[in-house]
């Protein structure tokens, strides 16, 4: 892959010079904002410019549409295969709609993490914190009220009076902002992307990431006294 940015994502605890390493497993980013913030837009060249980031791929029971494809844009299951899981707590999170089943399964995201990738969902944060405490919760901004009903207009798919719902919207939602970790401003896409990488791989760096390599320290520490 030519030109995509990758950080050195092996899971090994040493590195070649025997160096022990940093915490390799992946960040869980949760990515919310108001509709036509370009989010979608975001996700998508963030995954594609670096290698390190897996978007979470969803679960549901619905058939697949011409073009879709099982693992790439939900994992099509059936209905028992659906409910098995809720049983025995494979999903974060599922709901109900249209009479079918849709959720994000756990292995999936548990899988990426452990092999280092920063993994992205896009869903409501009420149900993450209490799962995954470390998390990181991305706020992505427009740059004014104004720019964010041009994008809107500017999709020209939309009649006026769901642009007007959209706008309401997305006054509510900016009341929860401030229980987000961080907030971001789509002006400049480039400079977006790059702002969000700093916030991931900052949260890298965090003890409550790396208690294991502390307590590594701390034993070495200990023995290293012992031995003298
Ligand atoms: P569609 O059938 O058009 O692909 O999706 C229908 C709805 O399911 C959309 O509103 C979408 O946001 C929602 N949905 C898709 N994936 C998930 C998921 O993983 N969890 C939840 N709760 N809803 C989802």
């Amino acid at each position: 892959l030519i030109g995509v940015k990758a950080r050195d994502n092996s899971t090994k605890s040493r590195d070649i010079n025997g160096r022990r390493r940093m915490n390799q497993k992946g960040i869980l980013v949760v990515v919310s904002g108001f509709s036509g913030a370009g989010k979608g837009t975001l996700m998508k060249k963030l995954v594609t410019d670096y290698e390190n980031y897996a978007l979470s791929v969803s679960m549901t029971t619905r058939q697949p549409r011409t073009g879709e494809v099982d693992g790439r844009d939900y994992f099509f299951v059936t209905d028992e295969e659906f409910e098995n899981r809720i049983a025995n707590d494979g999903m974060i999170e599922y709901a109900g709609y249209c009479g079918h089943y849709y959720g994000t399964p756990k292995d999936f995201v548990e899988k990426n993490l452990e092999e280092g990738k920063d993994v992205i969902l896009e869903i409501e944060i009420h149900k993450v914190r209490a799962q995954y405490p470390d998390a990181v919760l991305l706020f992505v901004m427009p740059p004014s009220a104004k720019e964010l009903y041009n994008r809107l207009t500017g999709r020209a798919t939309e009649t006026e009076e769901v642009i007007r719902q959209r706008m309401l919207r997305a006054v509510e939602e900016s009341e929860g902002i401030d229980t987000y970790d961080y907030i971001v401003v789509n002006d400049k896409l480039e400079d977006c992307i790059a702002q969000i990488n700093t916030i991931v791989n900052a949260a890298r760096h965090t003890p409550s990431q790396n208690i294991e390599f502390i307590g590594e320290i701390r034993k070495e520490l200990k023995e290293f006294l012992g031995s003298r």
